[in-house]
């Protein structure tokens, strides 16, 4: 399929993942929902060769693929498509990628960055106890030692926080100063101090594993702390702000396999001798449907050119990402009515894209918070 928007070696990026996803993982995708597990050899295997999934946009001086952002959101897609719950590990690689890319000293680069290209997990802990909409109110601190820091609190949904060799935590370096007196710090392995509380049950999405972690005194030596003290939050942000356009990528994905399978159903489900897309009331819904959803890769593809280009893009960004959460959540609804009964059934992946698309959207900041961020640049 040519996409306009896509050069020969895109086009070629994008048919190899698809392929090698559907080969490798889509024959798994039902009994890793039913088991909620993703099998430890199948995550290996996706961090190798060819997809490289921790390596995407990690540049070649640190053993990198050196993806721009629209390659990723390429390959975001595809992920997307084939399996979201392995989307997880596509962003938390980026989220920490681009800590270490923004923050990070040349010495933390040169460790962290050719490790997590070398197929190790790195994970990103912001959401704190209370609402992850509002991290300057974070209630975890760090409290300054004389060779390092002791962080003490709690941190919510931790994605692939078990598989992880290394993490960025964010904490209240400077309490008094609300979200100005927050730092980022990199922990290595799973130090004393680092306690897993519970694995965070969803319904969709079933297979990545998000942790509540508790921080108990851990201590994290002066050459843990990532970028300046106290302008963590400032950095938390710029990462999301770069992570959340493959995020939308990924939702556009899964909004197109959704769209995929009603349009296959409405070929084939013949109801009064012609098949149910012959119907003004299924066919037009579709039509707008296959709109939003070329809209949804469109205004990602825009964010994403605008970061490789070096451009502002907040706006664009939180724009991406919440049209096209809008639009995923439109596709797994109008794709479930298509499907009459089935759309309920497991015998089709639709309930499974319905669940998946209900766990995933508030990633890395809601619907709403997208629009608030966008009335903001207005
Ligand atoms: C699949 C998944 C993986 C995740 N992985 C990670 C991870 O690896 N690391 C990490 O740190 N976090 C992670 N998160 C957490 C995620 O960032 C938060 O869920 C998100 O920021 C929303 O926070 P909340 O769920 O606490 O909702 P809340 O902040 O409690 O929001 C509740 C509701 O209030 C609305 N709301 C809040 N503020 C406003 C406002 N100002 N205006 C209008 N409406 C508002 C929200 O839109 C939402 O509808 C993950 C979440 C998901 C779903």
């Amino acid at each position: 399929m040519t996409d306009v928007m896509l050069n020969g070696a895109q086009e070629k990026l994008r048919d190899m993942t698809r392929e090698y996803l559907t080969q490798e993982v889509l024959p798994h995708t039902a009994a890793i929902d039913r088991d909620d597990i993703i099998p430890e050899p199948l995550i290996r295997k996706l961090l190798g060769e060819p997809l490289r999934l921790t390596a995407l946009s990690v540049p070649r001086e640190y053993d990198g693929m050196g993806l721009g952002t629209m390659d990723v959101c390429i390959v975001a897609e595809q992920v997307g498509y084939a399996c979201p719950a392995l989307i997880p590990l596509v962003e938390i690689a980026q989220l920490f990628a681009h800590g270490l890319l923004y923050g990070g000293t040349d010495q933390q680069k040169k460790n962290y960055l050719t490790r997590l290209a070398n197929g190790m997990v790195g994970c990103y802990a912001l959401t704190d106890e209370g609402p992850g909409s509002d991290p300057a109110g974070m209630k975890s601190t760090a409290g300054k030692t004389k060779d390092g820091w002791l962080l003490n609190g709690r941190k919510r949904l931790v994605t692939f926080a078990d598989i992880s060799e290394f993490s960025i935590f964010f904490a209240k370096s400077s309490p008094e100063k609300g979200g100005r007196g927050i730092s980022g710090f990199i922990v290595e392995g799973k130090p004393k101090g680092l306690v897993f509380e519970s694995h965070a049950a969803t319904m969709g999405l079933r297979g990545h594993r998000a942790f509540n972690v508790v921080l108990d005194n851990l201590f994290v030596p002066d050459q843990g702390l990532l970028g300046k003290q106290d302008e963590g939050l400032r950095l938390a942000l710029e990462i999301l702000n770069t992570t959340r356009i493959s995020l939308a990528a990924g939702f556009t994905g899964l909004a197109a396999a959704a769209f995929d399978a009603a349009v296959a159903f409405a070929k084939q489900r013949m109801v009064g001798g012609n098949p149910i897309i012959a119907n003004q009331a299924i066919a037009f819904p579709l039509s707008e449907l296959s709109a939003r959803i070329d809209a949804a890769r469109l205004l990602t593809y825009r964010a994403a050119l605008m970061h490789d280009r070096g451009m502002q893009h907040k706006r664009e960004t939180s724009t991406a990402k919440f049209y096209a959460a809008e639009t995923l959540i439109s596709a797994v609804e109008l794709a479930s009515r298509v499907l009459g009964a089935y759309g309920a059934s497991p015998e089709y992946p639709v309930e499974r894209y319905v669940r998946d698309a209900f766990s995933w959207i508030a990633a890395q900041g809601t619907i709403e918070v997208q629009k608030l961020v966008v009335s903001r640049e207005l």
